[in-house]
């Protein structure tokens, strides 16, 4: 989707390392050694598939092996090339960093039109796909391990792990293969939602420091503030949706492939959604304006942008004309190098992708760590912690009885103090916490040090100070 004559997404992340990395003091050696892509393999099969053989072909890069495993999404889609998943690789390695997930940054794409096969033939080539991988270690709970993105989801990844288990029918940790499985097949809670949870919990956290909502120009809460948002897949869908139910955000346009709707008192995002999954597309949606040409709607007049479908799609062509202060990329790279230049010039603040949608990686996190100790998060504790709170909840009513206080707690109180953290609640606590602390990292570099002006360059200079380091206590 880039606009002629701009950079790839590959070149464009690595303006935006080199324009990080200028301000740090890495010998050169140690700076060209994390920037470049250690490795592409790429996959030709072919499967026989409505009484013929069918090619395809799909890629899995690793960007950078200084922890292990390595970590990154399969995404399927026509428009997947090397250039894509290797830059797609190399956020991975910048946003495990950033968020403290112990993982080096891989990245996988099948060229395919998922829409063009039923589920049978899908699951045929996804086992096919992934037979070739795990059979050069390309997919392994200890080496690499991937995770739904553009056009996978929790089937798929269902598929890889039993395809594993099949052709690794003695390894204990078959399940920590590959994350993003269904929760009845040693999948987590809440990882299908993770990445849209965490651009909550990001943008949550950005309207805690009102220093820095200033420098958008906006001020206040998140309640009452519009949003437009580009892509109503998983992530786009997820994040539309908790950010309107519980942080009363107004989300006034919605962009997908086939146009966008408009509504300025605001979009019911279940609705909508509803109507997609009915009819393929947003068009016929009633009580919004519907307008063909989505894209010019990312240029629509509101509070924050929400761009949470794919890369590119705000180029040099379109900055300008950006007219949100605030533009939180839920999508991988949606904003290209030159367009963050214009934006930066503008005075948008940019909450950057490695940070923005690191909410999946991070709850594929938990799932590895679940599948590694073959126990749900929450098991052992649950019941002793709620023991422990009735003995201190019968103890103050047993106290305000005994000296006729007359104390009653809440039922509400009550009933939530008492309740022990299941996994559901301890993954979502594991996801704030980690969004708050990458988030204190990036703005310590971003206000701390006279020279950095922007989150996005903050962002790469924490998370490449860290690789860095891991590389120099290796020796290099
Ligand atoms: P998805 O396939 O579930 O959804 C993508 C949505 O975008 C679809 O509804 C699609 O119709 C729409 N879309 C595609 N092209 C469009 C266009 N030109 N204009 C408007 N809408 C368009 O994918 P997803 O998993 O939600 O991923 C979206 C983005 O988020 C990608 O950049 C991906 O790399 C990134 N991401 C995903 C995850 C995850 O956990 N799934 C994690 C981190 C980052």
């Amino acid at each position: 989707m880039k606009h002629a004559g701009e950079p790839s997404f590959r070149d464009s992340v690595d303006l935006m390392f080199n324009r990080a990395v200028r301000l740090m003091d890495l010998s050169p050696g140690l700076e060209n050694k994390i920037r470049v892509c250690n490795s592409t393999y790429t996959v030709r099969f072919g499967v026989r598939l409505r009484g013929k053989i069918e090619t395809f072909t799909g890629y899995r890069s690793v960007h950078s092996e200084h922890m292990e495993p390595v970590k990154g999404g399969i995404r399927y889609a026509l428009s997947v090339s090397q250039d894509e998943v290797e830059a797609l690789a190399a956020l991975m390695t910048y946003k495990c960093a950033l968020v403290e997930t112990p993982f080096g940054g891989s990245k996988g794409g099948l060229c395919i039109d998922p829409r063009q096969w039923d589920e049978h033939e899908l699951e045929q080539i996804t086992r096919r796909f992934a037979y070739e991988l795990i059979k050069r270690d390309l997919i392994h709970p200890a080496q690499n391990v991937p995770a739904p993105d553009m056009g996978t989801g929790e089937r798929e990844m269902a598929w890889i792990a039993d395809q594993y288990a099949r052709m690794n029918t003695t390894d204990i940790n078959a399940k920590a293969c590959v994350t993003g499985k269904p929760p009845h097949a040693g999948g987590i809670q809440g990882r299908v939602e993770a990445t849209g949870r965490g651009v909550q919990f990001a943008l949550r956290e950005f309207f805690r420091h009102p220093e820095d909502t200033a420098k958008a120009g906006l001020s206040g809460g998140l309640e009452g503030k519009r949003a437009v948002v580009q892509g109503l897949g998983n992530v786009g869908y997820h994040a539309a949706k908790f950010l309107s139910e519980e942080d009363g955000v107004i989300i006034t346009a919605i962009i997908e492939r086939d146009g966008a709707l408009i509504s300025d008192a605001g979009l019911e995002v279940e609705a909508v959604r509803a109507h997609m999954v009915a009819t393929g597309g947003l068009k016929g949606y009633p009580g919004a304006e519907y307008v063909a040409e989505g894209a010019k709607v990312l240029e629509k007049d509101c509070d924050i942008l929400i761009p949470a479908a794919m890369e590119g799609v705000i180029h040099q062509g379109n900055a300008a004309l950006i007219s949100a202060p605030l533009i939180i990329e839920a999508a991988n790279g949606p904003i290209t190098f030159g367009a963050d230049e214009i934006l930066r010039q503008k005075g948008a603040v940019i909450i950057p992708d490695m940070y923005a949608n690191a909410g999946g990686v991070t709850v594929s996190y938990f799932e590895w760590v679940k599948n590694l100790s073959h126990i749900r998060f929450g098991r052992m504790q649950r019941r002793a912690e709620e023991y422990r709170h009735e003995l201190l909840v019968n103890e103050l009513e047993r106290l305000s009885a005994d000296r006729g206080l007359g104390w009653t707690l809440s039922a509400g109180f009550k009933e939530n103090y008492l309740r022990g953290a299941g996994e559901l609640e301890l993954v979502r606590s594991g996801l704030d916490d980690t969004m708050r602390g990458a988030y204190a990292a990036m703005r310590e570099v971003w206000h701390g040090r006279g020279d950095v002006d922007d989150l996005r360059t903050a962002a790469y200079i924490v998370s490449i100070g860290r690789v860095a380091q891991t590389y120099r206590s290796k020796g290099l």
